[in-house]
């Protein structure tokens, strides 16, 4: 057994290994002479109040202790063995197949978009030529929204073996180890594509099989049991077990469940706008004027309120990053953020969103489960109306929003395709916009600077967890209606980011590898 003992440092002691340990012997009451190996266990910062400090948990190993290290992912060769098809390569379908290989079926994973390199040439003609692939994008492709997305690890899952696992599993297949140690992990954008590569490489090794430009178009069911699938309209397959990871804008599956009588809900999600400010003002807030310490990473923040009934928060903050557009199909627009590992561009954008339950939409009736995904819908078209119908995004300064007043300049955006100068007010419903400009000036008095005309808005920020749920049992996590098949990851309503649908992957071949017992 090792122990753990908590120390307080400032930032600028963090390189010094032996004032760290002469902190920490002296408060676990230990000589050097008595150790044999030690760590830092976890790191957070305490922004409390000035001045900002690091907490560390140091984890000591005594002489006669045994520092046991348990390989994280052991393969088996699975080429002969049980196949499962997995449907999607997001981090669910990815982290499924990765699950299966080490229990001893094999994955042929399907995937409808592109290998993460091809995929690069899609992302880029979005940005700069405003053309969306509707099968390569921010969404589709090799590793899902995953991929091309911030690679913040942080989940509200509360097992922490499972988690701990997921990020283990990141590490061993090349993610930096200091996110087992971090409470706010983050991989960043530019590190995710080789990982997600190298995962793949993996599944291969064993045995598993993955196929590209291979999208799902039909579900064979018989007397309520999965059958087989239907790739590409063309090619039929026969399997018993189907894990369906397709993610939140595959609304192509939704639609098919329900053409196919396969039971769908509407579920409650959030919608609103992506903020963006200088990242310098965001740490001056939060770091008390400590802006430029080169000690501190550049700050995030999370802010929630309840106005009118709802609670409108922020969403997936992207220190130094920049706001990328997540269209999935050519007559809409989308936001969301990402950030390089070092977060080093001068932005600090977060979506800001509203919690919208079907109830709460105008065009609500009871049992249709399309509700809240034809409200996405329409605000994601609206958008694109009011900016031009290209890929740029309707665009407002914070102050001016509140205000009701079309902006007359902006800063610069990091907003590739670009931005239009619209009202808001004007383009969004009310449901939103009402609790949005009450939202704003709420902040601004929790963090004294955020409410400034500097800030940009940027709409929708639209895909930020999935408008439908496929209802499973929750002990064998098949569809309650048919088995065989297992809804999984964030589009069927399991998870909300990278780690819980990466859990949720491991979890439904876990169930599988259970009903075979
Ligand atoms: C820009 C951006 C930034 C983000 N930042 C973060 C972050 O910092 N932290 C975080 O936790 N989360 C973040 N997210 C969200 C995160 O990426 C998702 O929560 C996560 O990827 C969901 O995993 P998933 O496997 O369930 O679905 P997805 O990742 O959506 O994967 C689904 C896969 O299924 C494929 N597919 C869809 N339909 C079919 C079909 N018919 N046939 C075959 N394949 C199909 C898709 O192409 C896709 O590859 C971000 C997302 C974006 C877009």
């Amino acid at each position: 057994m090792s122990r753990l003992v908590q120390i307080s440092i400032l930032p600028h002691k963090q390189e010094d290994q032996n004032y760290i340990l002469d902190l920490a012997f002296e408060k676990a009451r230990l000589r050097r002479s008595d150790i044999k190996d030690w760590r830092i266990r976890k790191r957070s910062i305490d922004a409390r109040r000035a001045p900002v400090k690091l907490n560390l948990q140091i984890e000591f190993w005594l002489k006669d202790e045994a520092r046991v290290e348990i390989p994280p992912f052991v393969p088996k060769e699975v080429s002969e063995a049980r196949e499962i098809a997995i449907i999607g390569a997001g981090p669910a379908g990815l982290y499924a197949a990765l699950r299966a290989i080490e229990a001893g079926l094999k994955p042929i994973v399907f995937e409808r978009g592109k290998d993460v390199r091809a995929r690069r040439r899609d992302l880029a003609l979005i940005n700069k030529e405003q053309i969306v692939n509707p099968e390569s994008n921010y969404c589709f492709g090799e590793g899902g929204a995953g991929t091309y997305s911030d690679g913040k690890l942080y989940t509200r899952s509360k097992k922490r073996g499972n988690v701990l696992k997921a990020l283990e599993w990141f590490v061993h297949f090349g993610a930096d180890p200091d996110i087992l140690v971090d409470a706010h992990p983050h991989i960043g954008t530019n590190k995710l594509p080789k990982i997600i590569t190298t995962m793949r490489e993996a599944i291969i090794e064993a045995g598993g099989e993955v196929h590209f430009n291979s999208k799902l178009t039909d579900i064979q069911v018989k007397a309520k049991r999965v059958v087989g699938i239907t790739i590409n309209d063309s090619e039929h397959l026969k399997f018993d077990e189907i894990i369906l990871a397709t993610g939140h804008s595959a609304r192509d599956i939704f639609y098919l469940l329900h053409k196919k009588d396969i039971k769908i809900e509407a579920k409650p999600f959030a919608i609103g706008v992506r903020v963006e400010h200088q990242q310098e003002l965001i740490d001056s807030i939060q770091y008390h004027g400590d802006s430029d310490n080169p000690y501190l990473p550049p700050a995030s923040y999370a802010l929630v309120e309840q106005i009118d009934g709802m609670g409108v928060y922020s969403f997936c903050m992207c220190p130094g990053g920049i706001i990328a557009p997540c269209a999935t199909e050519q007559h809409e627009v989308v936001t969301n953020g990402w950030s390089p590992s070092k977060r080093n561009n001068p932005y600090a954008n977060s979506g800001i969103v509203v919690s919208v339950a079907p109830e709460d939409l105008p065009n609500y009736t009871p049992n249709d489960p399309f509700v809240c995904l034809d409200f996405q819908k329409q605000v994601e078209q609206a958008c694109w109306e009011a900016a031009g119908k290209t890929q740029h995004v309707p665009a407002q300064r914070m102050i001016d929003f509140v205000e009701k007043r079309v902006s007359s300049s902006f800063p610069k955006t990091s907003y590739q395709p670009g931005i239009t100068a619209v009202d808001l007010n004007q383009v969004l419903p009310p449901l939103l916009v009402d609790r949005l400009r009450k939202a704003f000036v709420r902040f601004g008095r929790k963090m004294k600077g955020y409410y400034t005309n500097e800030a940009v808005l940027h709409a929708p920020e639209s895909r930020t967890s999935s408008p439908i749920s496929i209802p499973r049992n929750p002990n064998t996590l098949e569809h309650v209606e048919v088995q065989g098949l297992y809804p999984c990851g964030e589009g069927a309503g399991y998870a909300g980011g990278i780690i819980s649908a990466a859990i949720d992957g491991i979890n439904c071949v876990d169930a599988i590898v259970t009903k075979a017992i």
